[in-house]
């Protein structure tokens, strides 16, 4: 049966102490037990429903936790106080000193920069490699690899990730393959399609109104309780832990992702086809022009939409900078980094979320200075943003 993540959120049924509609916030950091005898039993992990302290567990984190592990269809999920914190954790855990980490070239320069340069102090090497290419993938890895790192869709060039083949190549060498959702949420379940671990940066498109920073790992309740595990747990340890009153918010906002996706998708689809017949170079995974659309097509759950996320190349960085600060002017959107929000976000990633990558590496990998990331918002009237937008270009020479 074809897996339906919308269907699987409104199932869960939650409701608060006093019987209300939503589930009450366990707003302390420790609990009370009945006799010093549960408390160890608890800290070796041996009581159901038991809470310890909230940097392990708490009920508002469980709570969100399953709506996500719901989502994406996997046993269990561990919510972290940023998208951060929960790819860091996650590769840590997996992965030692001696051993490797093949990931894809163009991810978020957040994660790059850890893999880059952080991980190396603790002895781990990565290989980035063209993650559309399976063939390089599968040369780069050796006996030490432990982890292949992709996002589905790529923060910022909008490459596609082949799900199903990168989980046939982990599993033929016996690694696990950890996928960063956070571009394509509901669009794509990478775990359905052979993911050991998806996770999100709830900042963007789940929580989708730009007020806080979260994120999510979600997996097989073997490899969730080895996070959260006291003596050697990442999570539990490194301590990126969510507070439970932003679970309990994050939480509301995600009832409405089902419909803020298909709006930001239908918006998102409208524009990259206006842009692309006026002759812009456009990328969107909607697009047939898109080199990975057949891939996109058969790994998506159809009503989403191909997501939010559309990128235009004008040119120059001084035309890129010129038309998004005239459009912000004219309010259409906003200058700004991150995405999800009810209105347009827009930056050139080049000299923002992905400058933490070299100009010779940016270059390698195709991300050029007048490269414009789009978050298309909410906008009721898309036809009317379109003719808004197509009046900043033509002033500025653009069209
Ligand atoms: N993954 C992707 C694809 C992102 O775009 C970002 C942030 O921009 C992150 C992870 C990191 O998330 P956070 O800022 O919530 O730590």
């Amino acid at each position: 049966m074809k897996f339906k993540p919308a269907d699987a959120i409104q199932d869960l049924q939650f409701f608060g102490e006093f019987g209300g509609v939503n589930p009450s916030i366990s707003d302390t950091s420790t609990y009370t037990f009945m006799s010093a005898k549960t408390m160890l039993d608890t800290f070796e992990g041996n009581t159901e429903g038991c809470y310890l302290y909230s940097r392990h567990s708490t009920p508002s984190n469980g709570y969100l936790g399953e709506a996500l592990a719901a989502m994406e269809g996997t046993e269990s999920a561990n919510v972290s106080a940023s998208g951060m914190g929960a790819i860091t954790p996650v590769l840590l855990q997996l992965v030692g000193s001696g051993e490797h980490i093949v990931s894809s070239r163009t991810i978020y320069g957040g994660t790059y920069a850890f893999l880059k340069n952080f991980t190396p102090r603790l002895g781990i090497a990565t290989t980035f490699v063209d993650i559309t290419k399976v063939d390089i993938v599968e040369a780069a890895i050796t006996k030490n690899t432990k982890v292949l790192f992709c996002e589905t869709v790529s923060n910022p060039l909008l490459e596609v990730a082949d799900i199903r083949a990168l989980s046939a190549l982990a599993k033929k060498y016996n690694i696990k393959l950890v996928v960063d959702n956070t571009f394509s949420p509901l669009s794509i379940s990478p775990a359905k399609l052979g993911a050991d671990v998806v996770c999100h940066s709830l900042t963007k498109f789940i929580n989708g109104t730009s007020d806080a920073v979260g994120g999510v790992a979600c997996g097989a309740q073997e490899f969730i309780d080895d996070l959260r595990n006291v003596n050697n747990g990442a999570s539990m340890l490194l301590g990126s832990t969510m507070d439970s009153l932003r679970a309990s918010s994050i939480l509301k906002n995600m009832r409405t992702l089902p419909i803020r996706m298909k709006q930001h998708s239908y918006n998102a689809s409208f524009l990259a086809h206006k842009f692309e017949a006026d002759g812009l170079k456009t990328v969107y995974p909607g697009l047939e022009s898109h080199p990975s659309h057949q891939l996109f097509t058969s790994m998506m759950n159809t009503a989403y939409g191909f997501g939010g996320m559309l990128t235009i190349d004008v040119g120059s960085l001084e035309k890129a900078n010129a038309l998004m600060k005239l459009m912000q002017e004219r309010n259409i959107g906003y200058l700004a980094v991150s995405l999800g929000f009810y209105k347009t976000l827009f930056s050139a990633p080049g000299t923002s979320t992905s400058s933490e990558i070299s100009e010779e590496e940016q270059k390698e990998m195709g991300l050029t200075n007048g490269l414009i990331r789009f978050s298309i918002g909410l906008d009721n009237d898309i036809e009317r943003t379109y003719g808004m937008m197509k009046s900043c270009m033509i002033e500025l020479d653009i069209l």
